[in-house]
């Protein structure tokens, strides 16, 4: 199985964000004026490397659609989805992103997660999804230091690109979801995180709370 890494660096506003009337701004298609867009609060932005941390996707899968102040917090540390493809790097981190596309994009996201915690995660439901799915991502080789042979590197073209492509990687390494016996809460096992693929909980705490209500 050849190596794979996937390398991306987004930016995030170091005002942070706010949610504003897409009025005003020249996009084309289903929103109207009364649309809300979320942007960024000037132009600073600072460089983060967001998937460097496990399971950026499981935190964007969790977010409640329809809590506007929760998406918001995922984007002050996070920054945009990034549905418009700018020309540059700076572009990409700075189009507004409309509100309906990041409530489609949860939701999707859950779908997905869903189906791999329930097994169903192949087949039809797999085949319905492929061609929309993934998003754009560059495609190249890169050779690490002291490395004999290169790798294929993938590169996010934006932020939901390179969640989907965590979400995708952990299922094709054979790592599993479960939902918490206690709380229903989605985690990891096997693969790179550090439960066993027998764990029942979420957390300690989950586990203690769920024995001790049995008592
Ligand atoms: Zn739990």
């Amino acid at each position: 199985m050849p190596a794979i890494s996937v390398d991306f660096q987004w930016g995030v506003a170091k005002r942070g964000y706010e949610f504003a009337k897409s009025k005003g701004y020249p996009f084309a298609g289903i929103a109207t004026p009364d649309s809300l867009v979320i942007r960024p609060r000037g132009d600073d932005f600072r460089p983060t490397r967001p998937l460097k941390a496990d399971g950026l996707y499981l935190a964007f899968g969790k977010l409640d659609p329809d809590d506007k102040d929760a998406i918001l917090a995922f984007a002050n540390l996070h920054g945009l989805l990034g549905f418009w493809l700018g020309e540059t790097e700076e572009e990409r981190w700075q189009k507004p992103d409309y509100l309906d596309d990041w409530q489609r994009a949860i939701k999707s996201m859950k779908r997905m997660i869903e189906l791999h915690v329930t097994g169903k995660l192949r087949g039809e439901a797999l085949m319905r999804d492929r061609n929309s799915w993934f998003g754009r991502a560059d495609i190249g080789l890169q050779i690490g230091e002291g490395q004999q042979h290169p790798s294929l590197r993938i590169r996010p073209s934006s932020l939901l690109s390179g969640i989907r492509i965590q979400f995708a990687q952990l299922v094709a390494g054979g790592a599993a979801i479960k939902a918490c016996m206690k709380c229903g809460t989605w985690f990891e096992v096997g693969g790179r995180s550090r439960k066993r693929t027998d764990a029942e909980f979420c957390s300690t705490k989950c586990r203690n709370n769920f024995y001790n209500a049995r008592r």
